[in-house]
């Protein structure tokens, strides 16, 4: 059945902000017209995405800091957004992060295998759907996520 977006961020986001020993800020920015949207996605890989990509956010940001999860539609697609304050990617390492097991020369201590952002990207492609990062070293990253909300032929998402 069509997963109900709206209601899937917000459940989502409330076991985030649960989980956060950090007191991040998460905000969660809705665009009044998204109420309604249903969209033909994989409850199970919608997860896998943006369950990686908001750990990501928590992870690579200090405590307290920031972070805004905003979602908008048109006619044919919903777009995400996940945006921190965090440390940030050095433009010669972005290129690769989406490869498993890459991990940027900035993370210091904060431990990671370099998997998250493989699987995301993975999902995004059964999805039909495009990723984009953005970022820059010690202000902060944003991911954007566009998916169809009816991806054409795709069988596992039936
Ligand atoms: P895990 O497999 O546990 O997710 P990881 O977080 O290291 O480990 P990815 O999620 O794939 O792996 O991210 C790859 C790398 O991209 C990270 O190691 C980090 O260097 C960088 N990165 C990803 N998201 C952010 C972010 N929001 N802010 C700063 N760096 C990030
Ligand atoms: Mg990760």
């Amino acid at each position: 059945a069509p997963l109900n977006i709206l209601s899937f961020c917000e459940n989502l986001i409330d076991e985030m902000r649960l989980n956060d020993q950090a007191q991040h800020q998460i905000r969660f920015e809705p665009e009044a017209d998204v109420s309604e949207i249903r969209g033909y996605m994989d409850a199970k890989l919608m997860r896998q995405i943006f369950t990686n990509l908001l750990s990501n956010a928590l992870k690579y940001s200090p405590a307290e800091s920031t972070i805004t999860f905003r979602i908008r539609q048109d006619q044919t697609h919903v777009y995400f957004e996940v945006q921190d304050q965090g440390i940030g990617i050095p433009e010669s390492d972005q290129v690769r992060l989406f490869e498993a097991f890459h991990r940027a020369t900035n993370v210091g201590m904060i431990s990671g295998n370099g998997l998250g952002l493989a699987i995301v990207k993975q999902s995004v492609e059964i999805h039909q759907g495009q990723i984009q990062l953005t970022s820059h070293e010690n202000q902060g990253t944003m991911v954007q996520v566009m998916l169809p909300l009816r991806p054409q032929d795709t069988e596992i998402l039936d």
